[in-house]
Protein backbone atom coordinates (compact mmCIF):
# COMPACT_ATOMS: atom_id res chain seq x y z
CA UNK A 1 0.00 0.00 0.00
CA UNK A 2 2.82 2.49 0.81
CA UNK A 3 4.42 1.13 -2.43
CA UNK A 4 1.30 2.35 -4.11
CA UNK A 5 1.44 5.98 -2.66
CA UNK A 6 5.08 6.87 -3.45
CA UNK A 7 4.17 5.70 -7.69
CA UNK A 8 1.15 7.97 -7.02
CA UNK A 9 3.40 10.52 -6.23
CA UNK A 10 6.04 10.39 -8.61
CA UNK A 11 3.48 10.44 -11.63
CA UNK A 12 2.31 13.50 -10.06
CA UNK A 13 6.05 15.28 -9.56
CA UNK A 14 6.67 14.08 -13.49
CA UNK A 15 3.10 15.41 -15.11
CA UNK A 16 3.96 18.70 -12.86
CA UNK A 17 7.37 18.86 -14.26
CA UNK A 18 5.98 18.44 -17.60
CA UNK A 19 3.27 21.03 -17.34
CA UNK A 20 6.12 23.45 -16.79
CA UNK A 21 7.91 23.10 -19.86
CA UNK A 22 4.42 23.29 -21.75
CA UNK A 23 3.03 25.99 -20.78
CA UNK A 24 4.33 29.60 -20.86
CA UNK A 25 4.20 32.11 -17.26
CA UNK A 26 1.01 33.70 -17.32
CA UNK A 27 0.69 37.68 -18.22
CA UNK A 28 -1.44 39.04 -15.93
CA UNK A 29 -1.47 42.52 -13.73
CA UNK A 30 0.79 41.31 -10.96
CA UNK A 31 3.06 39.54 -13.31
CA UNK A 32 2.91 42.75 -15.24
CA UNK A 33 3.20 45.22 -11.45
CA UNK A 34 5.62 42.99 -10.31
CA UNK A 35 7.84 43.79 -13.84
CA UNK A 36 6.94 47.45 -14.10
CA UNK A 37 9.09 47.58 -10.30
CA UNK A 38 12.11 45.42 -11.41
CA UNK A 39 12.43 47.88 -14.17
CA UNK A 40 12.05 51.19 -12.04
CA UNK A 41 15.22 49.23 -10.43
CA UNK A 42 17.51 49.98 -12.98
CA UNK A 43 15.48 52.67 -15.68
CA UNK A 44 13.68 54.31 -12.58
CA UNK A 45 16.38 57.11 -12.12
CA UNK A 46 16.09 57.90 -16.06
CA UNK A 47 11.97 57.87 -16.55
CA UNK A 48 8.95 57.02 -14.37
CA UNK A 49 6.38 55.99 -16.51
CA UNK A 50 2.92 54.30 -15.52
CA UNK A 51 2.48 51.40 -17.10
CA UNK A 52 -1.49 50.53 -17.97
CA UNK A 53 -3.21 47.64 -18.73
CA UNK A 54 -5.35 46.72 -21.21
CA UNK A 55 -6.74 50.50 -20.84
CA UNK A 56 -5.84 51.70 -24.44
CA UNK A 57 -3.62 54.31 -22.16
CA UNK A 58 -1.89 55.66 -25.14
CA UNK A 59 -5.54 56.09 -27.62
CA UNK A 60 -4.84 52.95 -29.35
CA UNK A 61 -7.68 51.87 -31.82
CA UNK A 62 -7.85 48.73 -30.89
CA UNK A 63 -6.81 45.80 -28.61
CA UNK A 64 -3.52 47.20 -26.94
CA UNK A 65 -0.09 45.56 -27.55
CA UNK A 66 2.79 47.50 -26.46
CA UNK A 67 3.44 51.56 -26.74
CA UNK A 68 5.21 54.38 -24.73
CA UNK A 69 3.73 57.50 -25.19
CA UNK A 70 5.33 60.60 -23.58
CA UNK A 71 7.16 60.31 -20.89
CA UNK A 72 4.86 58.82 -18.07
CA UNK A 73 2.69 56.63 -20.39
CA UNK A 74 3.30 52.90 -21.30
CA UNK A 75 0.23 51.20 -22.41
CA UNK A 76 0.24 46.99 -22.86
CA UNK A 77 -2.48 44.57 -23.11
CA UNK A 78 -2.39 41.39 -21.62
CA UNK A 79 -3.47 39.40 -24.58
CA UNK A 80 -0.60 40.74 -26.47
CA UNK A 81 1.86 40.21 -24.11
CA UNK A 82 0.85 36.60 -23.61
CA UNK A 83 0.83 35.83 -27.05
CA UNK A 84 4.59 36.70 -26.66
CA UNK A 85 5.49 34.78 -23.65
CA UNK A 86 3.79 31.58 -24.91
CA UNK A 87 5.08 32.38 -28.26
CA UNK A 88 8.54 33.08 -27.89
CA UNK A 89 9.32 32.21 -24.13
CA UNK A 90 9.56 32.94 -20.72
CA UNK A 91 9.57 36.54 -19.92
CA UNK A 92 9.54 37.91 -23.41
CA UNK A 93 6.78 40.64 -21.89
CA UNK A 94 9.44 41.74 -19.58
CA UNK A 95 11.87 42.15 -22.73
CA UNK A 96 8.73 43.95 -24.32
CA UNK A 97 8.08 46.35 -21.23
CA UNK A 98 11.69 46.73 -20.61
CA UNK A 99 11.68 48.00 -24.75
CA UNK A 100 8.84 50.42 -24.16
CA UNK A 101 10.98 51.98 -20.22
CA UNK A 102 13.46 52.71 -23.25
CA UNK A 103 11.22 55.32 -24.90
CA UNK A 104 9.91 56.37 -22.08
CA UNK A 105 13.45 57.64 -21.01
CA UNK A 106 14.01 59.20 -24.71
CA UNK A 107 11.07 60.94 -24.15
CA UNK A 108 12.25 62.13 -21.01
CA UNK A 109 15.35 63.84 -22.24
CA UNK A 110 14.23 64.66 -26.09
CA UNK A 111 16.56 61.80 -27.63
CA UNK A 112 15.26 60.97 -30.95
CA UNK A 113 18.18 59.41 -33.04
CA UNK A 114 15.45 59.02 -36.33
CA UNK A 115 13.88 55.98 -37.88
CA UNK A 116 14.79 53.11 -37.16
CA UNK A 117 17.28 54.04 -34.30
CA UNK A 118 14.08 55.21 -32.21
CA UNK A 119 13.26 51.77 -31.99
CA UNK A 120 16.81 50.51 -32.25
CA UNK A 121 17.91 52.29 -28.85
CA UNK A 122 14.86 50.84 -27.25
CA UNK A 123 15.15 47.35 -28.08
CA UNK A 124 19.28 48.61 -26.35
CA UNK A 125 17.23 49.28 -23.63
CA UNK A 126 15.35 46.50 -23.39
CA UNK A 127 18.62 44.28 -23.65
CA UNK A 128 20.29 46.37 -20.73
CA UNK A 129 17.50 45.36 -18.43
CA UNK A 130 17.82 41.84 -19.53
CA UNK A 131 21.45 41.96 -18.19
CA UNK A 132 19.99 43.82 -14.72
CA UNK A 133 17.40 41.15 -14.36
CA UNK A 134 19.74 38.31 -14.74
CA UNK A 135 22.90 39.57 -12.72
CA UNK A 136 20.95 41.21 -9.71
CA UNK A 137 17.41 39.64 -9.81
CA UNK A 138 19.03 36.52 -10.78
CA UNK A 139 16.73 35.70 -13.79
CA UNK A 140 17.68 32.48 -16.00
CA UNK A 141 18.80 34.82 -19.14
CA UNK A 142 15.96 34.93 -21.46
CA UNK A 143 18.07 37.19 -23.52
CA UNK A 144 17.62 34.95 -26.45
CA UNK A 145 14.22 34.90 -26.01
CA UNK A 146 13.69 38.62 -26.19
CA UNK A 147 15.97 38.20 -29.55
CA UNK A 148 13.53 35.78 -31.05
CA UNK A 149 10.73 38.45 -29.92
CA UNK A 150 12.19 41.09 -31.10
CA UNK A 151 13.33 39.59 -34.68
CA UNK A 152 9.72 38.66 -34.93
CA UNK A 153 8.36 41.89 -34.53
CA UNK A 154 10.99 43.51 -37.31
CA UNK A 155 10.16 45.48 -40.31
CA UNK A 156 9.71 49.09 -41.06
CA UNK A 157 10.33 51.83 -37.99
CA UNK A 158 11.75 49.05 -36.14
CA UNK A 159 14.31 48.00 -38.48
CA UNK A 160 15.45 44.63 -39.87
CA UNK A 161 15.63 41.22 -38.03
CA UNK A 162 18.99 41.51 -37.81
CA UNK A 163 19.07 45.10 -36.44
CA UNK A 164 17.06 44.05 -33.82
CA UNK A 165 19.24 41.18 -32.96
CA UNK A 166 22.05 43.29 -33.05
CA UNK A 167 20.94 46.10 -30.63
CA UNK A 168 19.20 44.34 -27.90
CA UNK A 169 22.83 41.94 -27.69
CA UNK A 170 24.63 45.43 -27.71
CA UNK A 171 22.37 46.67 -24.83
CA UNK A 172 22.67 43.78 -22.85
CA UNK A 173 26.58 44.11 -23.27
CA UNK A 174 27.10 47.68 -22.50
CA UNK A 175 24.28 48.98 -20.76
CA UNK A 176 21.33 51.63 -21.18
CA UNK A 177 24.09 55.00 -20.59
CA UNK A 178 25.85 53.75 -23.51
CA UNK A 179 22.69 52.42 -25.44
CA UNK A 180 21.36 56.26 -25.08
CA UNK A 181 24.66 58.33 -25.34
CA UNK A 182 26.91 56.20 -27.25
CA UNK A 183 24.02 54.23 -29.92
CA UNK A 184 26.05 52.67 -32.80
CA UNK A 185 25.25 52.79 -36.29
CA UNK A 186 24.74 49.46 -37.86
ZN1 LIG B 1 9.22 50.67 -29.78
Amino acid sequence: MKKKVIKVAAITLALISVAQVAYAMTVNGAYISKTATEIRGVFGRYANPTVYVDQRACGEPGVPDAHACGPYTISVGTAFLQHAESTYGNYAAKAIIGHEWGHSIQFTYNINPGQPYMELQADCAGGSFIRYAVDTLRYPSFLATAVSTARAYAGGDHGTPAQRDYYTRWGYSNGVVKCMNNLPRV
